[in-house]
């Protein structure tokens, strides 16, 4: 018997290209503190668009926890984060000593809604955190009017929302901070890192400074070599020259990765219409454009209780899955230890993670790999009725 075809759920998209801009960086003298970063700063800033100012970090966590730093939020403030994202976005809260308060999200796009929003501020909000789940941007402008009503800051979840637009304009260049990631599955990836985005040049120069020791100056901006202050506390979040190489190699091919991911995903939409007991997580706002991060699936009746079953079939078959996201951030061990939150206050977060799969998307899939995956997934429904 052959071997089934595998179509693994993710594949960082390396060139040669790639490959030669990070050597070149090798063959020099400079590995951190030099151009590479600088210009994958305005490149990457090009390209979210006008009024970006960029700074390169070691991982959109730390583009994060730089953020609640840099805007003075601490113990005894509140920051409202979404129930269904990554564990990162939470952490950065809990780092800097404030307390997360959680928020269910909406079941079809999974995304917080400013109604909800709304519900959980108190006294002690500080600040809101979004994520654009499965790259579905959230409904910026709502969101920034209740965040200006209470004088909030807002820092954007954007590790996997690059190429999502509402109204036309990208998001991280709606709140106070746009936190990026450029983890290797992401739409684009370094490696390991992450970018600061801020509408605010004050803001990039500071937090540039506060992810490098607190230091007062650059090494070009040292009069005598090896000379500077430091006036601040700081951390060392820096990105090395190699990756931002790689991720200024990378950022010239994103026309392609968001075409490409555009025409999949509404492959995918097209054929899973066709399939019942299933539906996919979208958004049906007219506003909203989706960067297209992932393509997940969740199951409903006679299908809901039947997930890991079907995954693992997925598996076997040779189509590669993840779930967005395992568990509701509050369900967590540690935060469910800490916080204890009663479940029924994320309902529709646990949904989403226990009846959802995710199925492979990026530029390491052909049309033909779509229509196996929808096809094999039909096929196991099929046989479980
Ligand atoms: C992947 C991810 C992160 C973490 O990104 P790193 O660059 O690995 O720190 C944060 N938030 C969300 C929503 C993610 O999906």
């Amino acid at each position: 018997m052959n071997a089934p075809r595998q179509i693994p759920f993710a594949r960082p998209w390396i060139t040669d290209e790639d490959r030669k801009a990070v050597m070149e960086v090798l063959e020099g003298h400079v590995l951190t503190h030099g151009p590479q970063c600088k210009e994958f700063e305005s490149e990457f800033a090009a390209f979210i668009g006008k009024g970006a100012h960029c700074v390169t970090v070691s991982s959109c966590m730390a583009a994060l926890h730089l953020s609640y730093l840099h805007f003075g939020i601490g113990p005894g403030d509140e920051v409202i984060v979404p129930a269904q994202t990554h564990s990162a976005t939470v952490h950065a809260v809990e780092w800097v000593g404030a307390t997360p308060v959680f928020v269910d999200c909406d079941r079809q796009t999974g995304n917080l809604t400013p109604q909800g929003i709304a519900s959980a501020v108190t006294p002690r909000t500080k600040a809101i955190s979004v994520i654009h789940f499965a790259g579905i941007p959230c409904d910026m402008p709502a969101i920034m009017a209740l965040a200006t009503q209470h004088g909030l800051k807002v820092v954007e979840d954007c590790a996997i929302a690059l190429g999502a637009r509402y109204e036309g304009r990208h998001v991280g260049l709606f709140g106070d901070a746009g936190c990026f990631s450029f983890y290797p599955v992401k739409h684009m990836t370094t490696g390991e890192g992450g970018m600061f985005v801020t509408r605010h040049d004050a803001v990039a120069q500071a937090v540039s400074r506060l992810r490098a020791f607190g230091v007062d100056r650059t090494h070009s901006e040292r009069s005598i070599p090896g000379m500077y202050d430091v006036p601040s506390l700081g951390l060392n979040y820096r990105m090395s020259e190699m990756q931002a190489a790689l991720g200024r190699s990378q950022v010239r091919r994103l026309k392609d990765i968001f075409k490409k991911r555009a025409e999949l995903f509404e492959r995918y939409r097209r054929f899973l219409g066709t399939v019942k007991g299933v539906r996919l997580v979208d958004s049906t706002d007219p506003k909203a454009a989706s960067g297209h991060y992932c393509v997940s699936v969740v199951f409903e009746p006679p299908y809901m209780a039947r997930r890991d079953e079907i995954v693992m079939r997925l598996n076997v078959a040779g189509i590669g899955t993840s779930i967005y996201y395992p568990h509701p951030v509050p369900r967590m061990t540690y935060y469910r230890k800490k916080y204890g939150i009663e479940p029924a206050k994320f309902s529709n977060a646990s949904h989403l993670s226990d009846h959802s799969v995710t199925l492979p998307l990026g530029m390491h899939l052909e049309n033909v790999d779509v229509d196996l995956v929808v096809a094999t997934l039909s096929e196991i429904l099929n046989s479980l009725n």
